[in-house]
């Protein structure tokens, strides 16, 4: 696994040195080498609980891999857990969890039924934001993650998640990325903001609230056409 870690932090570092030169679009030949969905989660999981490819091994309780269904259409990419998560190894567990529950059942998804990591599966001291190396040491797990699941539809909370996922530099505000279909690899990615945000940010439902009811609608198109 510690092989295969290194070749997927090689290519991340790969496409950020790509994107810093104004190359358009992901090296898809590269990355279609890559043994995509090989790998059931428990085993990815197993090597992210023994991680220690940053230095953020050195002051978590518990690795927060992620957690719902491992055939969820849904996933959702947060940033990084909290203090709660870190505590209980569960992903969206504290006060920004359970909104996360309440905007979910308002679009009438149960929890279960979707899928919810992080970029980063280590908790960052107080909170503090994720820095560049932790999240590509970090992103090959999730990259996995995504590979095995295979989501219909990725829905990242707040803007380093969306950044991750979609490779976009640090200036790049949530705001901008909002009301937008995205292409993850040729899945449809849409962002709004973090729960956390919100929570210290009310003025902001509004506008996720027009934003999960596009989820909605784009999860109910994109299932029709799966269907049909
Ligand atoms: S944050 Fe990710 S890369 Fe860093 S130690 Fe934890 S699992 Fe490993």
């Amino acid at each position: 696994m510690k092989e295969l870690h290194g070749v997927m932090a090689e290519v991340i570092s790969l496409l950020r040195f790509q994107a810093q030169l104004g190359v358009d679009g992901y090296p898809k030949e590269i990355l279609s080498a890559l043994p995509k969905g090989a790998r059931p989660l428990e085993e990815i999981e197993k090597d992210a609980l023994r991680c220690e490819q940053c230095r953020l091994c050195e002051t978590r309780n518990k690795v927060v891999f992620g957690a719902g269904d491992p055939n969820a259409n849904l996933m959702l990419v947060g940033e990084a857990p909290g203090a709660e998560e870190d505590k209980q190894g569960v992903p969206f567990v504290g006060r920004a969890g359970v909104l996360l529950t309440k905007i979910l059942k308002s679009i009438q998804f149960e929890r279960e039924e979707v899928y919810i990591a992080n970029v980063l599966k280590c908790r960052p001291p107080e909170n503090r934001d994720p820095i560049p190396a932790e999240v590509e040491a970090c992103e090959p797990f999730l990259i996995e993650q995504i590979a095995t699941i295979k989501p219909k539809i990725i829905c990242a909370l707040g803007a380093h998640a969306a950044r991750t996922l979609l490779k976009l530099g640090p200036s790049t505000s949530i705001g901008s990325l909002r009301g937008i279909i995205h292409n993850y690899q040729g899945v449809p990615l849409i962002a709004t903001y973090h729960p956390a945000y919100l929570l210290r940010s009310p003025d902001k439902k509004r506008d996720t609230w027009e934003d999960v009811k596009f989820l909605r609608r784009l999860y109910e198109r994109t299932m029709e056409q799966e269907n049909s």
